[in-house]
């Protein structure tokens, strides 16, 4: 077998799974071998014994650290991706009799509403659906009820690229679907009754949820579920009740670590807000060539769809950006076009190469 190396010269923009920092990478191939000289590798220790209990502490003392989480919130690590939150938000906190507010600005929340009817009554307070999902409504345009189970939103819509600016004005308890912006900038948990994320965008691999829930939120639900299904449990268990993604929570504890060191979510924040503009200067300096899919003001940090002048050009954008190493640039095949998705973890050197390339494609095909 030859040594592996790490391929530092391709740039990857999927939209998740995505890019994750070197550093990980190289931390998580080593203790893959050996965890902490223990002798035995991280995919291969029990979750019930010393090495993966502070595995999993750490992670949490890291998760609330980097997210400024107060101590009124459990911080859990569960299984089912961000879809499985789609059911079990609606399980444990939409009862009989009431109602839960959702705001629909894309496929995700689309999604989390159709799951949330197989359980109980919800009211679409605002929907994008109309307008391509282009913007984010502002709260007068937003028709929440008077006594709401709770109100949902998306705070980072991944294939349309909008992200709300600020929290949302709810009377009920609000609960968040993060999965493709947590810790890209700071979260005002103040507003917030729970906040939940998949891994695999910018925490970590696909295979945990995060879920950051206020306990008297969380003692608020509905007890008669089987005990997967219920919050508490988990959050009783630390995260343990049954065997748990130790590998998924072991990266994305790594990932916490490597967002520290750099100066956690504010540092982060700048970083993101300069690897967006660079992209987005590309496309408002390209005399209309380019035209980006999400309205001006709400447009994203973390993934940027946008269009050519024909789909046959999107498609040779795409074919010799490839050539020179920026991979996985195709749009969601709902959006079509071009989509960069540029996490956390995205080097912003490979934004700046993007933003030239883009340049250099629209002189060679501008008519
Ligand atoms: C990717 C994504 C999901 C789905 O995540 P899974 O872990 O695949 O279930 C949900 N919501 C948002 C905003 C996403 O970007």
């Amino acid at each position: 077998m030859t040594t592996p190396t790490i391929n530092t010269t391709t740039l990857n923009f999927s939209a998740g799974p995505a890019v994750l920092p070197e550093q990980v990478i190289e931390q998580a191939a080593r203790d893959l071998r050996d965890l902490d000289h223990t002798g035995i590798g991280v995919l291969e220790h029990s979750h019930r014994g010393t090495a993966i209990a502070r595995v999993f502490e750490e992670a949490r003392n890291d998760c609330r650290a980097v997210g400024n989480i107060p101590d009124e919130f459990e911080i859990l690590f569960l299984q089912g991706g961000a879809s499985m939150q789609f059911g079990m938000v609606p399980m444990n906190f939409l009862p009989t009799g009431r109602t839960a507010d959702y705001v629909d600005t894309g496929a995700w929340t689309s999604k989390a509403i159709k799951d949330a009817n197989q359980v109980g009554s919800t009211h679409v307070a605002w929907s994008g659906k109309t307008s391509e999902y282009r913007n984010i409504p502002a709260d007068t345009d937003i028709d929440w009820s008077q006594d709401a189970a709770y109100g949902y939103y998306c705070t980072n819509n991944t294939i349309y690229g909008t992200r709300w600016n600020r929290t949302p004005a709810t009377t009920s308890p609000l609960v968040a679907d993060m999965s493709s912006d947590i810790f890209s900038r700071p979260i005002d948990w103040s507003k917030h009754a729970m906040v939940f994320a998949g891994a695999q965008k910018n925490i970590g691999p696909a295979g945990t949820t995060l879920v950051v829930i206020r306990r008297d939120f969380m003692d608020t639900a509905y007890p008669q579920l089987p005990a997967m299904l219920r919050y508490a449990v988990h959050a009783d268990k630390e995260s343990m009740y049954n065997t748990p993604p130790v590998f998924a929570v072991y990266c994305a504890g790594l990932v916490f670590k490597w967002i520290l060191s750099l100066g956690g979510i504010e540092a982060v924040e700048a970083i993101n807000d300069r690897k967006a503009a660079l992209i987005y200067k590309a496309i408002d300096d390209s005399d209309g060539f380019y035209a980006g899919h999400a309205d001006t003001a709400d447009r994203s940090t973390m993934n940027i769809p946008f269009t050519s002048p024909s789909a046959d050009l999107d498609a040779a954008f795409i074919a010799q950006a490839g050539e020179a190493g920026m991979v996985n640039l195709k749009g969601h095949r709902s959006v079509g076009g071009i989509r960069a998705s540029i996490y956390n973890a995205f080097p912003e050197e490979g934004c700046q190469k993007l933003a030239d390339f883009m340049a250099t494609f629209a002189a060679a095909n501008r008519r």
